[in-house]
């Protein structure tokens, strides 16, 4: 490698902005982002939907570098995270080493140059020493296999594609899901609505999560009284830290979260045979736990209907539930996730002797060393990659710890003067 590697990073959302300013950060400044979209922000470009924001605090869902001392709110909104990472790009001077537009396909090692070449959806071929996909897992939504998914005649879009144009004022409007999106939108959509049917498969735990804003005092004590939005930051990160050993170690300890996701389902639906419906039969902590402070109230209003009957198809004017009703709908929107565990397969990667990763790892399972570096691919780093996934506290942190691991690879391959830099086998089944 030479020394200063050329490093081509496959993403503009936190995890490719990281990377890039862990980089400069190091003094290195031969690196270029290829973002497929017109605008950074990943995840947080693409979710415009109503009452898209974040459920982990802004103190801990932010750069420790670049901390924030007036957030509106102790959870913020979609547009104040993307304001924040657009500024911090700004402030970075990032925006010039974006190359927006541009997808890549797939990339190959070049064993002999001891170079990746890197493809394009446009035919472009970029040429670098070091690889780091940074797609994260949220880039491409799921829509349900259901029959009939293309019959219907009415407006209908997944959350993370929200069309705008269209005016749900008085619609009937069906929402498929009951994830960490759909609780957003479910309460921030009841009001306008004429109808909003909710198909739910299976019913999340959801705890209160109060967000009033943050008063002006506390945001000036932020920017003035030294240690304090760190002290902050290291409080909420403990917090979650507390709920990630009951979630891995010990679950009783979740009985609390199950104990205040039913008073919170109490405190808002009177209806017994609703609030049935709504309580989960699972151990909290099984699958993400929600927080909402209106979710229940927007399922609780005459408006919405819980239809938990299992969706059989859908035709031109709405959905069949497997009762055999058809509930007309005019707009249907698919809260229905993200392409997460084969999100893999979206760049096709071969490593030296052209091993080609996709098919290594559908037969092996998916597997990194520290979910970052993979053995036999030199110099291919993922951010937010194999089993890196989290339930429990904030991303922006995890990655944080990433960029700085990726950094230290790139400084040893070029302090021991290396060409390249992989884990062993060993290596990698040891940490997995
Ligand atoms: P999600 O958590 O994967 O939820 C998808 C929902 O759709 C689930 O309720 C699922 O039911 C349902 N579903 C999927 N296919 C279905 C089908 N064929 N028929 C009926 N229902 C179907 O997706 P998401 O809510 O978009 O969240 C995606 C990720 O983004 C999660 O990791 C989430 O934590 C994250 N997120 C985070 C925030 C935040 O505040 N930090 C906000 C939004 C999203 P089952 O449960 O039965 O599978």
């Amino acid at each position: 490698m030479t020394a200063t590697p050329s490093i081509v990073i496959i993403g503009a959302g936190f995890a490719g902005l990281g990377m890039a300013l862990e980089l400069q950060r190091a003094g290195i400044d031969n690196f270029t982002i290829v973002e497929k979209a017109g605008d950074l922000g990943g995840v947080w470009r693409e979710n415009t939907y109503p009452g898209a924001a974040c459920d982990v605090p802004s103190p801990l869902y932010s750069w420790s570098f670049e901390p924030k001392s007036d957030w509106p709110r102790r959870f913020s909104q979609q547009r104040d995270i993307h304001a924040y990472m657009r500024a911090v790009a700004e402030k970075h001077d990032l925006p010039r080493k974006i190359r927006f537009g541009i997808e890549v396909t797939d990339a190959e090692f070049d064993a002999v140059r001891g170079v990746w070449q890197v493809r394009t959806a446009d035919g472009e071929t970029l040429t670098a020493d070091v690889l780091i996909p940074a797609v994260g897992q949220l880039s491409r939504p799921a829509m349900p296999n259901i029959p009939g998914v293309d019959t219907f005649t009415g407006p209908a879009f997944h959350s993370a594609e929200w069309d705008h144009d269209v005016d749900l004022t008085g619609k009937r409007v069906a929402v498929i899901g009951t994830g960490a999106s759909a609780i957003q939108i479910v309460p921030s959509i009841v009001n306008d609505v004429s109808e909003l049917q909710l198909y739910q498969r299976t019913p999340p735990w959801v705890v209160p999560r109060p967000n009033k804003p943050f008063p002006e005092a506390l945001k000036r004590a932020f920017a003035y009284v030294p240690g304090l939005r760190a002290a902050v930051r290291d409080g909420i990160y403990w917090g979650l830290e507390g709920l990630g050993f009951a979630m891995t170690r010990r679950p009783a300890l979740l009985r609390g979260v199950e104990l205040v996701g039913k008073w919170n389902i109490r405190r808002h639906v009177k209806d017994k045979e609703l609030r049935r419906r709504l309580t989960p039969t699972y151990t909290a902590g099984c699958k993400r736990i929600l927080y909402s402070p209106n979710y229940y109230w927007g399922v609780a209003n005459p408006k919405c209907q819980l239809i938990t009957d299992r969706i059989s198809r859908i035709t031109p004017g709405g959905i069949v539930t497997a009762d055999g009703e058809e509930h007309a709908a005019d707009v249907i929107v698919y809260a229905t996730g993200f392409h997460v565990t084969d999100s893999y397969t979206y760049v096709d990667i071969k490593g030296a002797g052209g091993e080609d990763l996709v098919d290594r790892w559908n037969r092996e399972g998916v597997v990194a060393h520290r979910g970052v570096a993979v053995a036999d691919m030199p110099n291919l780093f993922f951010l937010l990659g194999p089993n890196t996934g989290l339930g429990h506290t904030s991303v922006v942190f995890m990655i944080e710890q990433q960029v700085r691991y990726v950094a230290q690879a790139i400084a040893a391959v070029d302090k021991y003067g290396a060409q390249a830099l992989a884990p062993t086998r060993s290596a990698q089944d040891r940490d997995n």
